[in-house]
């Protein structure tokens, strides 16, 4: 059964037992968003019974997963706190991480909310903001969670294609719909890793209709150290920021992201359970983001790893003729032109490489993921025999 389908059973099994679509609203944030996040930024393969090949790949460079684990000092910091584990908090672990975020961001301690992942609170963002009659803009491409979270509300959403330029094209996703109650930015973009200026972002901010919120996912910011868009969050707008430590900080398997709004946003965020998914995180993970976040040279000398591993893995595509979408991230979009994306994908399994998925509007289009330098030079030689 897919992710789709299996959100639509739910929501009719919820409605067959009484409950008002308001109602659905709140329950959703205590069951259905954990159950969302759970379920999301896992390949569709993965929730649908069939095994998942990718364990099995000797190179995994498909699902936008950092190639190695969380930096030394977070390691340490994990590792030396398992010994306090019979304490909810030995000392105020949480506090700690939310001192980190304000020392790097700059953001009060009031407007930074921890949370297992971001997952969770992108989708709880759409149920937060979202309803029948407030709609959710996203684009098209981009990660999928909003767009299903909020089909899943019964919410209109409406899915702008990118620019030319591969941004978000902020002036048509107001026009697509001038009146929604959450517009959705994803910079650097999945899958494409493209960059929205921040001047537009300022714009979709300044000509939002009162009332609705402007989301921006920040998933993969370190990979292009760019500017973020938390001065927004700062300064009072209608804005949410949002982090997550599954990319560049190698912690995906941990879970810990966390978000930076305005207070009274992060409490509506929070109303759906009390505060206990942000309140409550497994203390290996804070300790362990909190060490990662302040180590700016290590994270430093990670992006430009990364870079140098996407370069040379670009190098040989260009050289072979392919055409590549331009990039600011850990991840490039090849266009097989005259190849379907999933057969590119199996192609590659042949060779124990496990290339990413593509999106509905460019089928010949696959993701794929930017890995070690070692995994990069597996995946040119791969590429040379499936393409010959
Ligand atoms: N946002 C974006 C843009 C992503 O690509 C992902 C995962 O791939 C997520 C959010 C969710 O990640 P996580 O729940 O691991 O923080």
């Amino acid at each position: 059964m897919s992710r789709n389908d299996r959100f639509e059973e739910t929501k009719d099994d919820l409605l067959s037992r009484g409950y008002s679509r308001r109602q659905l609203g709140r329950i959703v944030g205590v069951f259905g968003v954990a159950a969302a996040a759970a379920s999301v930024g896992r390949p569709a393969w993965a929730s649908g019974g069939v095994p998942d090949p990718a364990p099995s790949a000797k190179v995994r460079i498909g699902a936008n997963e950092c190639w190695t684990g969380p930096l030394a000092p977070g390691q340490a910091a994990a590792a030396a706190i398992i010994a306090s584990g019979n304490r909810y908090s030995p000392h105020d672990e949480r506090g700690d991480f939310i001192k980190a975020v304000m020392q790097v961001e700059g953001v009060p301690y009031d407007h930074v909310a921890p949370w297992p992942g971001s997952s969770d609170p992108l989708s709880r963002a759409v149920v937060t903001f979202c309803s029948p009659t407030k709609g959710l803009v996203t684009a098209d491409p981009t990660f999928e969670l909003a767009g299903r979270t909020a089909k899943w509300l019964g919410a209109p959403v409406n899915a702008v294609p990118l620019t030319a330029a591969y941004t978000h094209d902020v002036k048509a996703m107001l026009a697509a719909n001038p009146n929604a109650g959450l517009y959705y930015i994803c910079t650097p973009n999945n899958p494409t890793g493209t960059i929205t200026p921040i001047a537009d972002i300022e714009w979709l901010v300044a000509n939002k209709p009162a009332g609705s919120m402007v989301l921006v996912d920040e998933a993969y910011t370190h990979f292009a150290g760019v500017p973020t868009a938390s001065y927004m969050a700062t300064a009072g707008k209608d804005v949410i920021v949002m982090r997550t430590f599954s990319k560049i900080f190698g912690m995906a398997g941990m879970r810990m992201g966390y978000v930076m709004a305005r207070p009274d946003i992060i409490a509506k965020m929070m109303r759906y359970d009390g505060g206990m998914q942000s309140g409550a995180l497994p203390l290996p993970s804070l300790a362990c983001a909190t060490a990662s976040l302040t180590a700016l040279d290590l994270i430093a000398a990670r992006r430009k790893e990364m870079q140098e591993a996407r370069g040379l893995a670009l190098e040989h595509l260009k050289k072979r003729g392919m055409a590549v979408v331009p990039t600011n991230a850990n991840m490039f979009m090849i266009d097989w032109k005259t190849k379907q994306a999933g057969a590119m994908q199996a192609a590659f399994r042949t060779q124990s490489v496990e290339i990413g998925r593509s999106w509905p509007i460019w089928p010949t289009i696959s993701r794929v993921t930017v890995g070690s330098m070692d995994e990069m030079k597996a995946f040119c030689e791969a590429f040379d025999k499936v393409w010959a």
